[in-house]
């Protein structure tokens, strides 16, 4: 008889076959600027470390405080035994950072979408009606992970086409209870931004609830504030995701809105009913890195001006980065096997950064993402594109 867990062995030998085995490298030292990485010293242009908080110590310090205040967990669920002062002064920090009445702390941004999106919308269990959700083509996996939870209909709209929603919501409205609209403020794969205000122009004028998830845009656009409020959209939007993991440099998830909607969510949402909250040492330090940002907006224009800067080096070189708008830069390189060759030789004279091809990017859009910070010098960068140019030239992409 076959062994039951033969689908597995076969399943795993086809990827390493088909080289799709994911082979994940170890970090020997904090995320920074530098790091070490399999045992050697490299330009680290992979994390989402954006303004260099992850090894910051004064966020450090703040973590290390509140292990000695609070302890190491939180030891149980908030709504069955209470919550930690500290988590609930956090909520309000990132509130009033977001200049929002409220918001949620759960575990990670991927959980935040779990949370909120189910309690929106989904099917009523006694008259058997759906609500609808209306989501960029291109939304992240929490958001199509969380969209499914909720067993609401999903209609996909064309990427960052608002008008496009106004036809898909015009046809798909009238058949539902109620309707959702959400959108990746930044996407991670391209760097560009959605279109918030005409998005949520559509939506509103529909009567359909919105909402963005903002991981690669806080610390990055409206001054480190976020993709609403680069477009002046403060209080607006029903629903704000976001993640403390990206420029804050810390770990957790964030749902902001109307003391309504978040007391709503904070209800229903089965991450905060379900599961323990954030570590003290987590919660403290998030704080302290949303101090910082607000603090230090200097860092914020040196991200733009390092991503500006090296994203202008590429384009010399001759090659192409997309259409970014932010400090994602996409070195497209088309060929999937070209984008591998050419991290692997990249990590060779000293340079992380990622391989992304098919299906993670459409087929023939393969390339290496590089993710600028501020935690790079003027000479980091000026090192990191000799190694793009010496490897381009090696494989005679110019
Ligand atoms: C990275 C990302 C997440 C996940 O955030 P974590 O805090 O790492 O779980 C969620 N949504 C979007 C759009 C992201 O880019």
């Amino acid at each position: 008889m076959a062994d039951k867990l033969d689908f597995m062995r076969e399943e795993l030998a086809a990827a390493q076959a088909e080289k799709r085995y994911i082979n994940i490298r170890t970090m020997d030292s904090p995320a920074g600027g530098w790091m070490v990485v399999d045992g050697k010293k490299v330009l680290n242009l992979c994390t989402n470390n954006y303004l260099g908080l992850a090894n910051h110590p004064e966020i450090k310090a703040a973590a290390k405080q509140a292990v000695d205040e609070w302890g190491v967990g939180p030891a149980a669920v908030r709504t069955i035994a209470g919550t930690q002062r500290l988590h609930i002064a956090c909520e309000g920090r990132l509130a009033a950072f977001k200049r929002v009445e409220a918001a949620l702390l759960v575990q990670s941004g991927f959980c935040a979408n779990q949370a909120a999106i189910p309690p929106l919308v989904g099917r009523d269990r006694a008259t058997g009606q759906q609500d609808v959700i209306f989501s960029d083509r291109l939304n992240h996996a929490s958001i199509i992970d969380g969209a499914r939870l909720s067993g609401a209909k999903i209609i996909v709209y064309e990427h960052c086409d608002a008008a496009d929603l106004e036809a898909k919501i015009e046809e798909h409205l009238p058949n539902y209870r109620r309707g959702l609209m959400v959108t990746d403020g930044v996407f991670s794969m391209d760097g560009d931004v959605a279109p918030l205000d005409e998005l949520y122009e559509v939506a509103a004028r529909h009567g359909v609830m919105t909402m963005v998830d903002d991981a690669h845009g806080e610390g990055v656009l409206g001054q480190g504030r976020g993709i609403v409020a680069h477009f002046g959209l403060e209080g607006q939007f029903d629903v704000e995701i976001g993640t403390l993991s990206k420029a804050f440099g810390v770990m957790g998830g964030v749902i902001a809105g109307s003391s309504l909607v978040v007391d709503y969510i904070r209800q229903k949402a089965r991450p905060n009913l379900f599961s323990s909250a954030l570590t003290p040492a987590d919660t403290a330090a998030c704080m302290a890195a949303v101090d910082h940002v607000e603090r230090h907006p200097e860092l914020v224009e040196k991200l733009w001006e390092n991503a500006e800067y090296f994203k202008a080096g590429i384009q010399a070189l001759g090659i192409d980065t997309g259409h970014t708008e932010t400090p994602i830069v996409p070195v497209m390189l088309g060929n999937v096997k070209l984008a591998k060759a050419f991290s692997a030789k990249l990590f060779e004279y000293g340079v992380f950064a990622m391989a992304l091809g098919f299906p993670t990017v459409p087929e023939g859009a393969a390339r290496i993402r590089v993710m600028n910070t501020a935690a790079h010098t003027r000479d980091d960068l000026d090192q990191g594109l000799a190694i793009f140019e010496r490897v381009a030239r090696e494989l005679g992409v110019i």
